[in-house]
């Protein structure tokens, strides 16, 4: 189960964020996902929940975003998004291909009250 080490990061990022700024509470919480690093939702928001318990964030809103896979062909420069894990370039065949998005783990935004 990484969706754990992944919660206890961003939260360590969220809550580091929340201090610098001087946020009393965390409100609401963006977090992107790239569709490769395979986050099970529910086991996110589960592990979440029970990672900000007594903290600023506790009561947080999470807010989780998939964001899709996307690549360049380096034969032919085609950038294409793909719904499903096939690597192949749509365009030329090539399977020589680089990622251009799909791995992020990111707090896009964070709300709260000072
Ligand atoms: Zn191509």
């Amino acid at each position: 189960m990484h969706e754990l080490k992944i919660a206890e990061e961003l939260i360590g990022i969220i809550i580091e964020v929340a201090e610098s700024e001087n946020l009393k509470k965390v409100t609401k919480v963006n977090i992107q996902f790239g569709k490769i690093i395979m986050i099970v939702p529910d086991v996110f928001r589960f592990v979440f929940e029970s990672g900000v318990k007594g903290t600023i964030a506790k009561n947080a809103k999470l807010h989780l975003e998939i964001l899709p896979v996307k690549f360049a062909c380096k034969k032919c420069k085609e950038e294409t998004e793909i719904d499903d894990l096939i690597f192949v370039c749509p365009r030329c065949g090539s399977n020589d291909l680089e990622l251009i998005q799909g791995r992020e783990t990111i707090v896009e935004s964070i709300e709260g009250e000072k």
